[in-house]
Parts: C-alpha cells; structure tokens; sequence
C-alpha cells in the first residue's frame, strides 16, 4: 500500500512516516527540503519537493495532509496570517488539484485541522458537534477543512485531524516551554483557568493511522487526551515532572504586549473531548498527563 504524505517531516509527521514504514507501507513525502534531509528525518521515504511533479501519477492509496507552517513560531502580522494559511489552503487546495489529476481516486485523505477550529470556548464541554466561535484561528481551520471537502463529493472518505496541544519529546511546544520551568522560572498562564487540549504525540500517530485504515470513518475527529486540563493543572504537573517549583504566573497583559493577538493560543482554549474516537473505543496509550508529560520530557525518550 502507497501513501503520499505532505508535513511528513514535521514534529507529528517524522514519528508517523517510522511508525508506518514500521507497517510496510510505501511513503513519499512531498517536502521543501533536500531529499538527504527527509530521509534522515522520515526514514526510508522517497522524497518529492514540488506537489505538481505528481500530476497524472497511477494515484496512492490513502494521503495524509499535515503541512502547515508553524502558528506559534512568529507574531500574527497580517503578512504572517497569509503565510499560515497559504501553508495550509493554498497547499491543500494544490494537493486537492493534483489527486483529482490521478488515474485512480486514493481511498481516504486524511487532513490537517486543530481544536483552534472551535476559538475560545471558555470552561464548556467541545465535541465534534460545538459550534465554533468566529476568530482567525477558526477560519483558518475552516477554510483549511474546506479545502479538502471537494474530494468527500468526489467520494473519497475525507476525515479530519482536530489536533490538540502535542505533547512529545524533541520539540512541540513543550520544547519552548520547558527552560523557564528547568530554571525554577515556570508558572501559569494569566489565571491559569483556560483548558489546554493536550495530547501525547503517540496518540495523535495512532489516531491518525486509525483514522487512514478505518473504512468507516470520515469527517472530524478531535485528537486530544480523554482528560483536558486548564492551564494551571498543566504547569503544576510539568513542574511536578521537572521537580521544579512554579511560582512565576506570567500575567495576561505581560503576554498580550509581547505576543499581540497570538497570545489568544495561551490565555484562551478549549474543555475539548474526544467524543468521536472515545465512541469507536480508540485507545490511548497516554490519557494521563502526568504519564504524558514525563515520558515527553525524559531524557531518556527518544525522538
Ligand atoms: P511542524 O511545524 O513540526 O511541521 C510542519 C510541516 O509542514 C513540516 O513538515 C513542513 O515541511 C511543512 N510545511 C511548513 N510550511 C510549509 C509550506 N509553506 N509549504 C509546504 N509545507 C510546509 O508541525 P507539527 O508536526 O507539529 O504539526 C503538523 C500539523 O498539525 C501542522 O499543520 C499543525 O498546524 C497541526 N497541528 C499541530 C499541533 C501541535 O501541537 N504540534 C496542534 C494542532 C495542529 P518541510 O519543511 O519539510 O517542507
């Protein structure tokens, strides 16, 4: 079985390509770097650094979408806006181009999406079913789930990726986190009360492997742990972990100066659940954050 993957490189993608090459599948990898990088990063994939090089291919049997430039690496400029979704849109819509072009229609894609689809619910319970609330993050989500929807009427099975907060060792946003914390300098978040859907990087691999071989699955699925936790339940167990104290809140208006409209991603979230995956008895293997959190912050764990 052939997959195409976009993203494959990344902080999700690298652990996913092992994990399937581990299943024998056969990868490509649509990437903007040399082929001698994704290699060492994916394993033994083959390599492709322009999507359209795919046109009129014999076709794959499942594509997974997870490219998308990184929404916390710069502030929210409105040039910066445009390139977090281009990376997401513009290049699903490309993708989306270059499948209906194949000889034979893949059976599944799996695409790209994040709990920011649903913006800041406040302490409310949010399931596949919540109405979203109305800001950048949820049309960027949105439109980043449309792009794909063309291939669902085409008859493919389309599901989404509603990823939480990753949880893992070698990056994410733990990887920015953690200093402060191993300096004794950690703390919560403005009041801390916001939730984090947080999810260990395994389970989001599982969840994404589960969603590509399950025939009966398709549309949205939140990909977070069973138990969110505020913010504040998140710094006191990262610091329990680290055995580090965490006295230092870092207050709402610091964060708004220093980040601008980004920092919604901190001082906002989700109670989201997993109520999709939790009805097709899907396991986790880390739905415990204390669990989660040493194994992601162990030296001993690998990337
Ligand atoms: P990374 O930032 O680690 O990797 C991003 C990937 O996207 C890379 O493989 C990169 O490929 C590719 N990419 C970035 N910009 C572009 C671009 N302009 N054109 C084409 N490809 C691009 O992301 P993660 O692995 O952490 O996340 C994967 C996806 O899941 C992302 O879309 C992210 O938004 C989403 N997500 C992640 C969460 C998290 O906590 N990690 C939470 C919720 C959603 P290359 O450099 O090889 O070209």
């Amino acid at each position: 079985k052939r997959i195409l993957i976009t993203g494959g490189t990344g902080f999700i993608g690298h652990v996913l390509c092992r994990q399937l090459l581990a299943r024998d599948y056969e990868l490509t990898v649509f990437s903007r770097q040399p082929p001698e990088t994704v290699k060492s990063s994916c394993g033994r994939v083959e390599a492709v650094s322009d999507l359209q090089q795919l046109r009129s291919h014999p076709g794959y049997d499942a594509v997974i979408n997870l490219a998308g430039e990184g929404i916390a690496d710069k502030r929210w400029s409105e040039a910066r806006k445009q390139e977090l979704r281009d990376s997401r849109i513009g290049v699903t819509e490309t993708l989306v181009e270059v499948i209906r072009s194949w000889e034979r229609a893949p059976k599944v894609l799996v695409s790209g999406s994040a709990v920011g689809f649903y913006g800041d619910q406040g302490a409310a319970t949010v399931t596949e079913d919540t109405n979203p609330n109305d800001e950048f993050t949820h049309r960027l989500c949105r439109d980043w789930e449309n792009a794909a929807k063309p291939l669902a009427d085409d008859g493919v099975r389309v599901c989404f990726s509603r990823t939480g907060v990753v949880a893992g060792p070698g990056g994410g946003f733990l990887e920015r986190m953690i200093l402060p914390f191993k300096l004794g300098l950690g703390g919560r978040l403005g009041s801390g009360t916001q939730y984090m859907p947080w999810i260990h990087r395994d389970d989001v691999v599982g969840a994404l492997i589960w969603m590509m071989e399950n025939p009966n699955a398709s549309g949205p699925f939140n990909v977070v742990s069973p138990n969110p936790a505020t913010n504040a339940e998140f710094t006191r167990t990262l610091g329990k972990v680290l055995h580090r104290p965490t006295l230092f809140p870092a207050p709402a208006p610091v964060l708004k100066v220093a980040l601008g409209e980004m920092a919604r991603l901190l001082l906002t979230g989700q109670k989201a659940i997993p109520e999709r995956l939790t009805q097709e008895k899907f396991e986790f293997r880390y739905p415990d954050l204390e669990r989660a959190l040493a194994q992601s912050v162990s030296p001993r764990s690998s990337r």
